[in-house]
């Protein structure tokens, strides 16, 4: 079920779980803003989630309320996994879900990355 995005910060959500390293993840970067991981349940040959240390929703809380070095600080370390990870040359696939339109699922900020294969559409029809 997607989630209310104006809802205020739920500390037991699954990726605050994930930071705290209370549940596994298969962690591929760390730095002081963000970290990154694996997605549980890929949508491409590589599937990755770039989440902020920070406490925030999702990307309007974020925008909103953290300072300029943490939105600087994150938004490299998007760069960098991706650059890392080898996706540069061959292209890739950012995502950010925002709230119920958005089919947001998790609570706390995070970008996909997906790369790996060939995509076309931008968003699949109107289906949902
Ligand atoms: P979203 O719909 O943008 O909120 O996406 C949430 C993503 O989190 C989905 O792609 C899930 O597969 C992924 N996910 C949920 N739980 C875990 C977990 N424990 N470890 C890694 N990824 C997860």
């Amino acid at each position: 079920m997607p989630i209310d995005a104006t809802l205020p910060y739920d500390d037991g959500n699954i990726f605050a779980r994930i930071l705290r390293d209370e549940i596994p993840s298969k962690r591929v970067y760390e730095d002081e803003w963000a970290i990154a991981f694996h997605d549980i349940n890929p949508q491409a040959p590589l599937h990755l989630l770039v989440i902020p240390r920070g406490r925030y929703v999702s990307w309007d809380d974020f925008t909103a309320k953290a300072s300029d070095a943490e939105v600087a600080g994150f938004m490299r370390a998007v760069g960098t996994v991706a650059r890392e990870a080898g996706l540069v040359e061959p292209g890739y696939r950012l995502l950010a879900n925002i709230g119920g339109h958005g089919h947001q699922e998790v609570p706390h900020l995070h970008v996909h990355i997906f790369g790996g294969r060939q995509f076309r559409e931008m968003i699949p029809a109107a289906r949902g």
